[in-house]
């Protein structure tokens, strides 16, 4: 299948197949007034089978989400009909309040005033630690 290219805008190439419709819903991009187009199951060269997503204009992306949704997708900044800038999101080194610590004795758990705070420790297993209790937890799994 060939779409169109687009003039300038956004294309997210590599998406984990499966996981398009997740990052298009997170990007509110169905109740945008310009174009957009969801590929699933896209032929991939390097990973057999990829989602993409085209946005033909100019949005803001939180790229440290999108790493946490999936760290294998390429943010490509089309200007003119070309590729101007490549962008790989990477995980952000701390997470604050995103999600609560597994631990249920964690202070983060029992003092409501005390929201999670997780600093990363491996970046190819997506996982992170509390701060307050060192308890691991991998994000590899996790939805957001
Ligand atoms: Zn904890």
């Amino acid at each position: 299948m060939k779409v169109k290219a687009i003039d300038r805008g956004i294309v997210i190439d590599h998406i984990t197949a499966g996981k398009g419709l997740e990052i298009f819903r997170k990007l509110k991009l169905k109740n945008v007034h310009f174009p957009v187009v969801l590929l699933m199951n896209v032929a991939s060269t390097r990973y057999g089978k990829k989602d993409v997503i085209k946005v033909e204009n100019r949005i803001d992306l939180d790229m440290e989400m999108l790493a946490l949704m999936d760290h294998q997708l390429i943010v490509n900044i089309i200007e003119n009909n070309v590729v101007a800038e490549k962008r790989k999101p990477s995980l952000p080194r701390h997470i604050k309040g995103l999600f609560n610590c597994e631990n249920p004795r964690c202070i983060s758990n029992e003092d409501p005033y005390v929201s999670s705070s997780f600093v990363r420790i491996d970046t190819e297993k997506k996982t992170y630690q509390c701060i307050y209790c060192e308890e691991n937890v991998s994000l590899m799994d996790k939805r957001f």
